[in-house]
């Protein structure tokens, strides 16, 4: 499963205002694998990045994404399509330090530039930021999921032991 890295060098891919596309499949990403539902076609996003020096007037890189994933519902264990669109600017500074201290108000994220700089990397880890932490579907949305539609309080936890019994 190891995959070629794309790398570019992030000063000429700015100053040209270059672009790349790519396609990642949710399933080539090592790091979601326990969210995702197996068995079913995990999904896949498409990823733009594009250089901009004209971003607030700092080198800055755009990721955009979009696509959709399978994950797997934390509540009934169902399949659950999420859909999944972002857009991301990151400020490309000379190194470390140049990143101011964390600032809560700050929405900008940082970049170190580097002349092997890898893509897929940067989309793998903005994706699992976009993911929910604990999937799972809109309320009374779940397979089988009777009790909630009906106003009945359940703990989540008793119907994951009744639906893992049968397994084991
Ligand atoms: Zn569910």
């Amino acid at each position: 499963m190891t995959r070629k890295p794309i790398l570019i060098n992030t000063h000429e891919f700015i100053k040209q205002s270059l672009e790349i596309h790519g396609k990642i499949r949710a399933s080539q990403i090592l790091a979601i694998q326990d969210s995702l539902y197996a068995g079913a076609d995990e999904g896949e996003v498409s990823y733009t990045l594009s250089g901009d020096k004209s971003h607030h007037g700092k080198p800055s890189l755009k990721l955009d994404l979009a696509g959709q994933v399978t994950l797997c519902c934390q509540r009934c264990l169902g399949e659950m399509h999420y859909p999944l669109v972002s857009s991301t600017w990151f400020e490309v500074v000379a190194d470390e330090s140049a990143i101011p201290e964390l600032d809560e108000d700050d929405e900008v994220d940082y970049i170190v530039a580097s002349t092997q700089f890898d893509v897929e990397a940067l989309v793998e880890e903005e994706l699992l930021l976009s993911l929910p932490l604990a999937p799972r579907h809109e309320e009374g949305a779940c397979a089988g999921d009777v009790s909630i539609m009906t106003g009945q309080k359940q703990n989540p936890f008793k119907i994951l032991e009744g639906l893992k019994k049968p397994v084991s």
